[in-house]
């Protein structure tokens, strides 16, 4: 038995089957369109929901006599996602002509890159966890290439009973090509190696990662093999278009070929579909073969050259990445490896803390933005663009708490007022006198009021230890939850302690 693998197999990723364990190999191929103006080799408009076939060049319609021509901002975004994907960038790539017949592809071949791709080998980290220790697991998925390729139109079946429609708006929209290496192992590392993607490009602005749009799609490739074993034959699950769905797809085709390999069958390697409704995948075609596209070089396209200092110039002009970011807010903010990967998974969210955590203790923003904003956003479906309240309403909730003015039971409240009605916190503590009471006397003065009322209580005194902590809560009661807490604790444990000694030495 040897171990082909550089990830030694790992107990906890196994799949008991009727006969031993299995393993998942899972590789992927993502489609991410470019955030660019126009198209990869004309000037057409690349706006999402347009008209069906207004953004349509005659180069995307491929009318006779007309010629592609690169799109220079296109070329620069696939640059620097491959730098994102800390990959090697190939200063000289070749476009070919990838050939097949379909109604939405009127070229009767794609322009894409084959031999010579634009940016080769690379790796992205992603981070698996907290399992139960609260403890987090860094993985590398290797990265086996990117190259820029042109999209195809869309065809519609839905429109006519007895015809299809073509729309051309997306043909020729420019598209990367991400490929993963074979390393993924689990369904949960295949979701968070797309979110981890996902978070890559959109950081560095180079796709709106927005998958329900289809700007984002992924092809996942999935194998089974006994542990320690050679890769086993891969069947492609296409265009899958959420991080949920392409979990249920994994599990789903990885039970479907352990029950077939375990009666006795083999798996044809061939691609599928998933059927979101349903669970499950079903077969498509049988696999093409690399041969059946007959690639060769686009005559039309001179090889894609630029020079070192052009990747040079735009390396040093990336923004920090969600790594980097991650790194920078446990040392210098002091947040938990948790709460930090939840606030750079999206860079909204990492601005909006870093707005807040500006002057203020890093941890008790993060919890305030996790706990209560991205929970509340997540409860009302509404994505951090769309919060109701804002980095400096939260800011100044945070400031009242700190300055005691308060208490962080009021703070929810408050919170909960600012998202349902905006305005500023501190005139609504004003307006709705929400002010913590921090008046020794006034608070002494209830404490003393609750406890000649409750004769039966204090008779338990000294029997019952939890009867401080039930005079508290009817203290803090008492004023609609306004009393300062710590005063409070004080105050009523001076008082049972003088009523327990005077009860004690009446009996003596
Ligand atoms: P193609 O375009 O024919 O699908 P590639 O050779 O580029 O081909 O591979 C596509 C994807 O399949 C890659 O992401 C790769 O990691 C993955 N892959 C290759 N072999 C396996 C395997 N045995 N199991 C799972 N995924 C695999
Ligand atoms: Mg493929």
């Amino acid at each position: 038995m040897t171990i082909i693998d550089k990830r030694i197999f790992d107990q906890k990723r196994l799949i008991p089957g009727v006969s031993g364990y299995w393993e998942v190999v899972i590789g992927m191929e993502v489609h991410a369109q470019i955030t660019s103006k126009s198209k990869l080799f004309s000037g057409a408009s690349t706006t999402f929901g347009a008209q069906a076939n207004s953004n349509v060049s005659l180069v995307d319609a491929a009318m006779p006599g007309t010629l592609p021509v690169i799109n220079r901002e296109c070329v620069h975004q696939a640059i620097k996602t491959g730098l994102g994907l800390n990959a090697r960038i190939n200063l000289k790539s070749v476009f070919e002509r990838k050939n097949y017949f379909y109604p939405d592809l009127p070229q009767g071949y794609q322009i894409s890159q084959f031999q010579k791709p634009i940016v080769g080998e690379g790796k992205i980290t992603i981070s698996i966890g907290p399992d139960k220790d609260g403890q987090f697991e860094d993985i590398e998925i290797g990265i086996e290439r990117l190259h820029l390729e042109q999209d195809a139109g869309k065809s519609i079946h839905d429109q006519h009973s007895s015809m299809s429609h073509v729309d051309f708006n997306r043909s020729g929209i420019a598209l990367m090509e991400i490929v993963s290496k074979p390393d993924m192992r689990s369904a949960d590392e295949a979701k968070a190696y797309l979110t981890k993607l996902r978070s890559i490009v959109r950081y560095l602005g180079t796709c709106n990662g927005n998958m329900d749009e289809g700007s984002m799609r992924a092809d996942i490739n999935v194998s089974i093999r006994r542990p320690g074993e050679s890769f086993g034959t891969r069947c492609e699950i296409k265009n899958v278009n959420s991080i949920r769905f392409i979990g249920q797809a994994i599990d789903y085709e990885t039970r479907r070929q352990i029950a077939i390999l375990e009666n006795g069958g083999i798996i044809d390697q061939e691609t599928r579909l998933f059927n979101a409704e349903q669970g499950k995948t079903y077969s498509m075609r049988s696999k093409e073969e690399v041969h059946d596209y007959r690639y060769f070089p686009d005559p039309d396209l001179l090889p894609l050259e630029f020079e070192q200092s052009l990747v040079d110039g735009l390396k040093n002009a990336l923004p920090e990445l969600p790594d980097d970011k991650k790194k920078r807010f446990i040392a210098e903010d002091g947040l938990t490896i948790y709460d930090a990967s939840v606030i750079v998974t999206e860079k909204a969210i990492a601005d909006y803390f870093e707005v807040i955590a500006d002057g203020r203790d890093g941890k008790t923003v993060a919890n305030w933005v996790i706990n209560d904003l991205l929970g509340a956003l997540n409860k009302a479906k509404l994505s951090i663009e769309e919060t109701p309240v804002s980095p400096e309403q939260l800011g100044s909730i945070i400031d009242l708490i700190k300055q005691g003015t308060i208490s962080s039971k009021i703070a929810k409240e408050l919170f909960e007022i600012v998202w349902n009605e905006g305005g500023n916190p501190v005139e609504i503590i004003d307006q709705r006198e929400m002010k913590q009471i921090t008046d020794i006397n006034a608070i002494e003065k209830i404490v003393d009021e609750i406890l000649a009322t409750n004769q039966n209580e204090v008779a338990q005194i000294g029997e019952k230890p939890t009867i401080a902590d039930w005079f508290v809560g009817q203290v803090i009661k008492a004023t609609n939850g306004k009393a300062n807490p710590r005063i409070v604790n004080v105050l009523v444990k001076k008082k049972l302690n003088l009523l327990y000694d005077s009860m004690h030495s009446n009996i003596g």
